[in-house]
């Protein structure tokens, strides 16, 4: 779709051929686990945190790379391209864009090694979509030593994570986020949940946690604007994880549909099939492009993504996801409804795919918002 240079295409390949030897035979036995093998393996061959500085072990690559690499590693195992998109897109790429020196040295070598996971810790029990009714706090103290207190509630992998990036007001009322670690005292997990398709969530308080200095991402009159502007970087990369999931399944319904006979001849050959796939594949090829375009601005820009291109990414993308997968789903029949195959399992995840980072209904309100503000489209 795009001229890629050599060092991409090389990238691209590279991630490819490991997916598909290395990946595919447990792709679908994780459950509960996090695949950290199959992040060594990446990691071995430098392919952990294209996007990040090499300085911190990163490939010093674009966006673009990491949405190609993506797609790549989901079409084949779902679970290792979702950890590969929390480490390359969320909270890592916080601390790359905001972060101090001290805290980019102390956490980014960590996670392109595969040595640890930062979770992104912004929901609250009484705070989802409505992000600036957060509670939680940071306190300044005589000697301006800064203290947090809340709690965060569905945040994925805390219960296995080294640290956290965590959104959070500041006594001047302002939103900003700061970084913790999980084995300070003063963190305290109360619930590890299992969500519907096998991810871990958790619920944790924050006690006086201190922060230090160097631990503060952003904070002041700009620092909400920036961190939505970043949040988009999340945005795109969800996008092409519910795109990438409909590929998966996909793959496997064209696939299964060449070889699956009824009424003497191969289901592929009924027209309503064929329609069916014709479909999954126009919406795929739409969610793509959506994609690819608003990374690739933004690359050229040498900025995040804008609310609108991001937006309608991630909304095409979860949206027609839910209904290509279960299109893929009904290819296989009963056999596809079965627990344990590999549709059941990527129509669990394209669901959740409609409300985590953000749900369908938010997108369409940024959407909204943003033509609204624009006059229209260009
Ligand atoms: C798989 C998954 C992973 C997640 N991982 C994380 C994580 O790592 N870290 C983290 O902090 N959070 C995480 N979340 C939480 C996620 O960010 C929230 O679920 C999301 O922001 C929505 O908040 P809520 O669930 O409280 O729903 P609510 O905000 O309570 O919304 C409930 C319903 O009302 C709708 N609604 C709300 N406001 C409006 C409005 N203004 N206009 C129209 N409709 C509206 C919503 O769209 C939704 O349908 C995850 C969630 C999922 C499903």
């Amino acid at each position: 779709m795009f001229e890629l240079t050599e060092e991409q295409r090389m990238v691209i390949e590279t991630t490819e051929r490991l997916a598909a030897e290395q990946f595919s035979s447990n792709a679908f036995e994780w459950g509960t686990e996090i695949p950290w093998e199959n992040l060594e393996r990446l990691a071995e061959q430098g392919l952990l945190g294209l996007n990040l500085p090499e300085e911190y072990g990163g490939g010093g690559m674009s966006e673009i790379d990491v949405i190609f690499q993506l797609e790549k590693v989901c079409r084949i195992c779902p679970d290792t391209a979702f950890a590969l998109y929390t480490l390359s897109m969320v909270a890592p790429r916080a601390i790359e864009m905001f972060g101090s020196e001290e805290a980019k040295e102390k956490y980014l070598p960590r996670v392109t090694s595969a040595e640890g996971l930062i979770a992104i810790c912004i929901s609250e029990p009484e705070a989802g979509s409505d992000v600036k009714g957060m509670s939680t706090h940071v306190e300044e103290d005589a000697d301006g030593e800064l203290y947090l207190n809340g709690e965060k509630i569905w945040v994925t992998d805390a219960h296995t994570a080294d640290a956290g990036v965590v959104w959070t007001k500041f006594p001047d009322g302002t939103l900003g986020t700061v970084i913790i670690e999980f084995d300070d005292p003063g963190v305290e997990i109360s619930e590890n949940y299992t969500n519907m398709a096998d991810g871990i969530q958790s619920h944790f308080f924050m006690n006086d946690v201190h922060i230090p200095e160097e631990n503060v991402l952003v904070r002041g009159p700009e620092a909400f604007k920036q961190q939505l502007n970043a949040l988009n970087w999340e945005r795109c990369g969800n996008a092409m994880m519910a795109n990438a999931t409909s590929l998966c399944a996909f793959d496997k319904a064209l696939e299964y549909a060449q070889q699956r006979e009824q009424f003497g001849q191969p289901i592929s050959e009924f027209q309503g099939i064929q329609w069916k796939l014709a479909d999954m594949a126009k919406q795929i090829q739409a969610g793509r492009t959506l994609t690819y375009q608003a990374v690739r601005d933004a690359d050229r820009r040498g900025e995040p993504p804008d609310r609108l291109s991001s937006s309608l990414a991630a909304l095409y993308c979860s949206e027609h996801g839910e209904r290509i997968v279960s299109e893929a789903l009904q290819i296989f029949g009963a056999n596809g409804y079965q627990q344990g195959h590999p549709l059941e399992y990527l129509y669990r995840l394209a669901r959740g795919r409609r409300i985590g980072a953000g749900t369908d209904e938010t997108q369409k309100n940024g959407i909204a918002r943003e033509i609204l503000r624009r006059g229209g489209l260009e």
